[in-house]
């Protein structure tokens, strides 16, 4: 008889914990509550420029990741970027390791992951029982899906603590990690006033990161598209403030920082990415009942990278196909 798996989160780790029981012959079931795939690794589109305002680039250490990145990359959904930087007084922004961006956005990184596999976008999972015959699924709207052979959820951990949080094997790990809230600001130039270099790291301590997006391969070189990360203390302290207000207090900033001509931007947008970085991971590759067969896998399991989110999703991915066996 065929497994069936429910993935709640079609971010790096779910797909590829998917991807992963998909080619163990399962049928796979991915639940995303937002309209696009891809999680933290974001593309969004204002007007006619997109903005890639969550992860900015990806580096591969393990094998794994390497070997997918060269995939996605032979797929012409991912390219070499190599910007003009100056950081830590080294050139070429101190690249130790290849940085690979997802063409034409970033969410692209994910596409080969959701191949063959059933996603459901728009379905916010609100909780999740066993009967006895396997898993269901809930959603907000009182409707459920099942039942399934196992769960995955691949979500930020404290969501995951929100879906699981009654089993205590699951739970008490949870409790350990801590991830911080991260303002992203987008911002479209009409001219380039920025100086000549396409990163900047650490220039306050409020500015975390500033990119021009339009450098990266795949995008419209016309005017300045960028990209501003707040550092995460300061995210923390403004976590409930108005997107607006945000907007305009980064961009004073910036301005500052980069010694910019008092330019007003044709567009500026603000998002919040509330359990955007982990600022203390689990320390565990996932965490899994082979009783209950529920497990969580993300990139807070083992680290703040999105490499750590494939390999988590991976071998959550695994951990369910040997307990099924
Ligand atoms: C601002 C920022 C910059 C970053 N920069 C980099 C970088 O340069 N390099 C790098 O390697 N990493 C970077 N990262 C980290 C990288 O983005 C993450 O490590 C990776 O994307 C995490 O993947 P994930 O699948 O674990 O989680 P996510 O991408 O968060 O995926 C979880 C998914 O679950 C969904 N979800 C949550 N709750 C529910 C629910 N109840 N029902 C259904 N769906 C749900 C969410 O919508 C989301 O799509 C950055 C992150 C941020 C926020």
């Amino acid at each position: 008889m065929t497994k069936r798996a429910a993935v709640i989160g079609a971010g790096l780790a779910g797909l590829s914990c998917a991807r992963t029981l998909r080619r163990a012959g399962f049928f796979v079931e991915v639940f995303e509550q937002e309209r696009m795939i891809g999680g933290r690794m974001a593309t969004t589109r204002l007007g006619t420029d997109t903005f890639d305002h969550g992860s900015q680039y990806v580096t591969a250490r393990s094998r794994e990741f390497k070997a997918y990145l060269e995939e996605v990359a032979g797929l012409g959904y991912a390219a070499r970027w190599n910007p003009r930087a100056q950081l830590n007084g080294e050139e070429g922004a101190g690249q130790m390791l290849p940085w690979y961006v997802g063409t034409p956005g970033m969410a692209s990184l994910v596409r080969p992951l959701a191949e063959s596999v059933r996603i459901h976008t728009g379905r916010k999972v609100h909780t999740v029982d066993r009967k006895d015959k396997g898993w269901h699924v809930w959603f907000e709207d009182e409707t459920s899906v099942g039942p399934f052979h196992a769960v995955a959820a691949t979500v930020p951990a404290a969501q995951a603590r929100l879906l699981l949080g009654r089993f205590d094997e699951i739970a008490q790990p949870l409790g350990r990690v801590r991830m911080m809230p991260c303002w992203a600001l987008m911002v479209r130039l009409e001219d380039k006033i920025l100086p000549d270099q396409d990163v900047f790291s650490d220039m306050s301590e409020v500015i975390r990161w500033i990119a021009r997006n339009n450098t990266k391969p795949g995008r419209s070189p016309r005017g300045e598209s960028i990209v501003i990360h707040a550092s995460p203390s300061w995210s923390r302290e403004s976590e409930d403030a108005e997107p607006e207000m945000i907007a305009e207090e980064l961009w004073g900033e910036v301005s500052h920082v980069l010694g910019l001509p008092p330019v007003r931007p044709v567009h500026m947008t603000a998002y919040l990415w509330r359990h955007g970085l982990v600022d203390q991971s689990l320390g565990e590759t996932f965490i899994y009942s082979s009783d209950h067969k529920v497990g969580v896998a993300g990139d807070w399991c083992l680290g703040r990278l999105a490499e750590h989110a494939f390999e988590s999703g991976n071998r959550l991915g695994k951990a369910i196909i040997e307990s099924l066996s």
